[in-house]
């Protein structure tokens, strides 16, 4: 039995009851979600690690993307990304390798972390030389047995969407790594997608692995004038009706979403998605929100991040500094993490069923900054080092800061408010004194 099949049967698995007690929320709630695939708990039973819900109801969750290239391929140093990107605070980590010893690294970074780990078993083909309908399979296999809890699987690029990219004006045309691998299958063999034309095959294995589903939006725009085209929303409908055989087969299931999309387009696009998949959970790689700002697309992304958040979505990449220009370093991989944490958090701020857990952190910040108690702002801070060492970069000691210093409007508005109070207390006290002389005159 897998877990949607045992929720469906009314039961609370204890990867549930886990969940369900750390996000606060009701556990047959959240079987409930389960069973209908509102929320998926992402874990291979070969590992031990700390499951994880997303979806409805639940907190936004953060993916980080690690992964050698093929002229950078250091397995010590994606594992170090791994770590980096935990004690970051991300939830899940991806192993996107494509270079050196690919087998190698996944098993580290399994190895490494106690969080979910995703993967996107096509490289492994492309890697191996073996970019066949078996070789796909075979890599999907692989990484099940070795652990992995999720894979992304490019099922939305077919021969039916293929026919509706040839007929876009797309600028950048495919940019997703394997919506291209896909392609050049298709193209080199005149067959469709395996993972596509044998879904049941692929579902039999997630069944048996109890992999999780993430189903790939390969043809995602890669710049804001393709963000809205047929293309693209052809994929949605088509990943929605792969949702529901995924549903139907006791497998757990997300789709991803776009990419690059103006921010007026972002709600449309995560809505459309959530409705043709029947409230399936929504992994978005961004959306970048503009094309021209290489060096903190961290920060394009979060901005996307959130207004996709407030519009539904529920998984968050996380995007670093180096996208679009380089692999990234752990520096890189450390401020993606954190900032894209910012834009959950965000997103939690405003989400039925989550925000009043949201607020409590802000609003216990809003009393430390209040009384000017710096290290409980530290401890509250979302990156407590950063806090620290800005505070305390010019080595100068003061109560208030050095933005406003003397002038500090906390402390001048609690000294005047403080005086008010003193006032009211001193025209109290003189009424009860005037009251009592009164009554001693007239006894
Ligand atoms: S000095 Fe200004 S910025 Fe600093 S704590 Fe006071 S009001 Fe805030």
């Amino acid at each position: 039995m897998t877990l949607i099949e045992d929720a469906k049967k009314g039961k609370k698995p204890p990867e549930v009851e886990t969940v369900a007690r750390r996000e606060g929320v009701d556990p047959d709630k959240l079987a409930r979600l389960v069973a209908r695939g509102r929320a998926v708990i992402p874990r291979n039973l070969r590992r031990e690690i700390d499951p994880i819900g997303i979806g409805e109801t639940l907190t936004t969750k953060v993916n980080l993307n690690l992964g050698s290239s093929r002229g950078l391929a250091d397995p010590g140093a994606e594992v170090e990304k791994a770590v980096v990107a935990m004690e970051a605070g991300a939830d899940t980590v991806m192993d996107l390798s494509t270079g050196g010893d690919i087998d190698e690294i996944r098993r580290r970074v399994l190895d490494a972390v106690a969080i979910p780990v995703g993967t996107v078993p096509i490289y492994q083909a492309e890697v191996a030389g073996d970019l066949t309908s078996q070789g796909l399979f075979d890599a999907l296999v692989q990484q099940a047995k070795d652990g992995v809890d999720f894979v992304t699987v490019h099922v939305g690029v077919n021969l039916n969407s293929l026919e509706r990219l040839k007929a876009s004006h797309r600028i950048m045309g495919v940019v997703s790594r394997g919506g291209s691998l896909t392609l050049k299958y298709m193209s080199e063999t005149g067959e469709d997608n395996p993972y596509y034309a044998e879904f049941d095959h692929l579902l039999d294995i997630a069944r048996e692995h109890e992999l999780t589903l993430s189903l790939g939006d390969g043809l995602r725009p890669g710049c804001i004038e393709d963000a809205s085209d047929r293309a693209k929303y052809m994929e949605f409908i088509m990943l929605g009706e792969l949702v529901d055989r995924a549903r139907r087969a006791g497998v757990q299931a997300m789709v991803e979403g776009p990419g690059h999309v103006p921010a007026d387009e972002i709600e449309t696009s995560v809505k459309a998605m959530k409705y043709v998949t029947d409230g399936a959970p929504v992994y978005l790689l961004g959306p970048i929100v503009t094309d021209v700002a290489p060096g903190y697309d961290h920060i394009t992304a979060a901005i996307g991040g959130v207004i996709a958040g407030m519009s539904g979505a529920d998984f968050l990449c996380a995007t670093t500094p180096s996208e679009h220009l380089d692999l990234p370093t752990k520096e890189d991989i450390f401020e993606g993490t954190v900032v894209t944490r910012i834009a959950a958090h965000a997103c939690d701020l405003t989400k039925p069923g989550v925000r009043e857990r949201a607020r409590h952190w802000d609003r216990k910040m809003a009393v430390a900054r209040r009384d000017l108690d710096w290290p409980a702002q530290f401890d509250l801070a979302i990156n407590p080092a950063i806090a620290r060492k800005i505070r305390h970069r010019r080595g100068v000691d003061v109560e208030t800061c050095t933005m406003c210093d003397e002038l500090c409007a906390i402390r001048l508005a609690k000294e005047a408010m403080d005086r008010e109070e003193m006032k009211e207390e001193e025209k109290k006290r003189k009424k009860i004194e005037t009251n009592k002389r009164t009554k001693e005159i007239e006894g």
